[in-house]
């Protein structure tokens, strides 16, 4: 029971060390349920996971859910059981219903969809809509959903930071600074220290997000040997945080046609990565930062931007 009363206690103070104390309770309960056979000493028992509301804790923990923007939709989205426990998660950028069959086959109870499965208010809950399946699918199977969207954005070392990690060594500042703290907020402000050539940027963007083609603007009067020595990055669609902002080079999802030309004709270069390219990587960080001895977490193998360059 003291260690139970340990992991609420953590809460809140530091969300590594509560992801971690469950550990203790795992070690103890594997000796215990370790059995002397012919052909095996020592059995590793399966893991114990943990309650929905304390994965979701945790996940509030690492990026607390009033940084997301105003218009999202964040958290605990769906919700089947109270009292289940979790010991498998899948991770997505996009729920679809092939990620709903992925989840079911690899049995996670909980998948985190990045981008929020219910966004426009529903009107109905039926089969004639994929959205809609979804969600029938999802509690069918006792899976629950949670999204964090914009507040993994905002958040220090989140979706952002992330992609804004090809540039270095550089110096990061959120664009548009959250106003209790300025580490974290909209889009990343990044400083090249030393600059760097755009062709040299280009390799170096492909090779972070792993993709082969990129779409570039050319800055007026500007040719691929130049050296960037400030980038503005946002992942996903930048045109709201980007427009406007001074820079050498624009790095974002995608943007429309006239948020490009506006930018290009004021000689700043602009890439586009995919919405979701430019999202996706942070998956494996996620990954490492809650995987542990008691939950298993994948990132999805069938989740791809639904854009691809032919
Ligand atoms: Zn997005």
């Amino acid at each position: 029971m003291r260690q139970v009363m340990n992991i609420f206690l953590n809460i809140g103070r530091n969300p590594l060390h509560f992801l971690r104390s469950p550990v203790d309770i795992y070690v103890s309960i594997a000796k215990k349920k370790s059995v002397h056979t012919n052909h095996c000493l020592y059995q590793i028992p399966q893991k114990m996971g943990i309650s929905l509301q304390d994965l979701v804790k945790r996940l509030q923990c690492l990026a607390p859910l009033n940084l997301a923007e105003s218009w999202d939709n964040v958290g605990l989205l769906v919700e089947p059981h109270s009292d289940k426990t979790i010991d498998s998660v899948l991770l997505t950028i996009d729920l679809t219903e092939d990620v709903v069959n992925e989840a079911i086959n690899v049995g996670a109870q909980l998948i985190i969809s990045y981008h929020p499965n219910i966004f426009k208010p529903l009107k109905s809950v039926t089969q004639s809509a994929w959205k809609e399946r979804i969600i029938i699918q999802c509690i069918k199977n006792g899976i629950a959903i949670f999204s964090p969207h914009t507040t993994w954005d905002a958040m220090e070392n989140g979706v952002n930071d992330w992609l804004a990690s090809v540039f270095e060594p550089a110096t990061t500042k959120p664009i548009l600074p959250n106003t209790e703290n300025s580490n974290v907020g909209m889009g990343r402000y990044v400083t090249l220290n030393p600059g760097s050539s755009l062709k040299k940027l280009i390799k170096d963007i492909k090779t972070k997000i792993g993709v082969s083609f990129l779409r570039i603007g050319l800055g007026k009067g500007k040719n691929f040997d130049d050296t960037i020595q400030t980038v503005a990055v946002c992942a996903g669609s930048g045109a709201s945080v980007l427009n406007g902002v001074k820079a050498d080079l624009y790095l974002t999802g995608e943007m429309l046609h006239h948020d490009v030309l506006d930018a290009t004709q004021n000689g700043i270069s602009v890439i586009l990565c995919n919405h979701s390219d430019s999202e996706r990587g942070f998956l494996k960080t996620v990954k490492n930062i809650l995987s542990d001895q008691v939950l298993t977490v994948s990132v999805s193998s069938v989740d791809k931007d639904c854009l691809t360059t032919v």
